[in-house]
């Protein structure tokens, strides 16, 4: 990078987003279109920008879309998604409704509970270690509570303790993980708060020195479970239930397969969680170390035909959501899409959000198991390539139509047709 592009810019962070923006197209020389591109997106929200991030000059928007048909629990919801994926939403309308007739989506969780890492090094005997600080219990209840009395005060705070003593590279270390009821909190900020007000005391009764003080995604204790059933009618015989179970265990098999099969669990997963401004990077890192947490990676759902015939399938996955902190009060498309969903507690959301997942599954196995991804999936994406190479307007519908009835969804094409169009052939 030459001097005038360079990437210091000195007290970027105090300008006004306005000015920011202005000082950074300068260095990186954009364009009016560009400036004004960025400045229109944010417009009416660029102060919560700024005050979610640092140095923020714009924000994007994602399309929201609302996944219908879907019961869970018994209960009638309209779920809000946040994707830029063509045809996530339509695969879950799709699924949720061949489920109606058994009933939609039936779910359990093992309540809100998230778990904080003390890491302790350095002492001569780390098993002594391990039970000088189960000694404490009382003590460390009594630090973690008055933490966060707000927490304790809505039925939330500290549950139990366990201590680890694992083997690294450079020898044993004892780990401490605190045990917190988050309850409508996702909680990394309180659990982590928590691990750096008992990490002194630990040290001062260990003897040990300490090092790292944060929670783990890997939220093993928060895990939601939603599980359906798709009528044999619903999923077109027996030969395409049969696929799909065999679909299901290459992925459980190989990596390569279980990848792209959980991706698609995530695509359903993380629209939600994005939608009501949860974390999505959180929830991502711990369903997949949770699938992995005993040394394999395969699928995240299991797939089986139930005594009638009809194709099981169940979901389970660590669903670390919250409808207070972090973006989720704060933004108000967040606080419309909570509105929308209709949810109390951040346990019923959860189980929405792990339903989602396991619809999506059922959608992705079916189409891959019968036409292949390609069909449902080129029909949006014609329009997207139509977007791509400039149709406006009617042009829009035109050329992804033409796309499609060639079966060759592609830019080079769309150029032609485009090009044909407005020259009036
Ligand atoms: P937070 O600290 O903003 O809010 C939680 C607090 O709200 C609680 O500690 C409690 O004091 C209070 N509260 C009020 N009513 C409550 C209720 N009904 N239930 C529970 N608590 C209630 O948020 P948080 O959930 O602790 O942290 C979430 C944020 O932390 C997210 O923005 C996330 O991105 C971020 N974060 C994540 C990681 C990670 O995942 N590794 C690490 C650091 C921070």
């Amino acid at each position: 990078m030459s001097d005038a592009r360079s990437s210091r810019i000195e007290g970027l962070h105090k300008m006004t987003p306005a000015d920011r923006l202005q000082a950074v197209a300068a260095k990186a020389g954009l364009g009016n279109e560009a400036i004004a591109s960025l400045a229109q997106a944010a417009e009416g929200r660029i102060e919560l920008a700024d005050r979610l991030v640092e140095n923020a000059i714009s924000s994007i928007a994602i399309p929201i879309g609302v996944a219908t048909n879907m019961i869970v629990d018994g209960r009638e919801v309209l779920v809000p998604m946040a994707t830029e994926e063509s045809s996530v939403i339509a695969a879950v309308c799709n699924a949720a409704k061949r489920c109606r007739p058994t009933g939609g989506f039936f779910t359990s969780s093992s309540g809100p509970v998230m778990a904080a890492q003390i890491q302790l090094l350095g002492a001569s005997d780390p098993e002594q270690v391990r039970l000088k600080v189960y000694e404490r219990l009382d003590e460390i209840r009594t630090i973690c509570n008055e933490t966060d009395p707000l927490l304790v005060k809505f039925g939330g705070g500290f549950r139990d303790i366990e201590v680890r003593v694992i083997e690294t590279a450079e020898g044993p270390m004892t780990i401490v993980h605190i045990i917190v009821d988050t309850r409508d909190a996702m909680g990394a900020n309180a659990v982590n708060s928590m691990a750096e007000a008992l990490a002194p005391r630990l040290v001062e009764w260990t003897g040990a020195r300490s090092l790292l003080r944060i929670l783990t995604n890997l939220a093993d204790r928060r895990v939601v479970r939603a599980r359906a059933v798709w009528p044999l009618e619903e999923i077109g015989g027996e030969e395409v239930r049969d696929d799909m179970i065999s679909a299901y265990h290459f992925a459980d098999a190989d990596p390569y397969r279980a990848a792209t099969h959980n991706k698609g669990i995530m695509n359903g997963v993380s629209a939600v969680v994005l939608a009501t401004g949860n974390d999505t990077r959180a929830i991502e890192a711990g369903a997949h170390s949770f699938v992995a947490r005993n040394g394999h990676y395969g699928s995240m759902s299991r797939w089986e035909e139930d005594a009638d015939g009809n194709l099981v399938g169940i979901l389970e996955m660590p669903m670390a959501v919250g409808l207070i902190g972090g973006a989720t009060k704060i933004h108000p498309t967040a606080q419309a899409c909570l509105k929308l969903l209709g949810v109390e507690t951040a346990d019923q959301l959860a189980r929405i959000i792990v339903s989602i997942g396991l619809a999506q599954n059922f959608a992705a196995m079916r189409a891959l198991a019968t036409t292949g991804i390609q069909k449902g999936h080129m029909a949006l994406h014609a329009q997207n390539v139509a977007l791509l190479v400039g149709a406006t307007g009617d042009e829009i519908d035109q050329v992804a139509s033409e796309l499609k009835a060639l079966g060759k969804v592609r830019q080079d094409v769309a150029e032609e047709i485009l090009a044909r169009l407005r020259a009036g052939k």
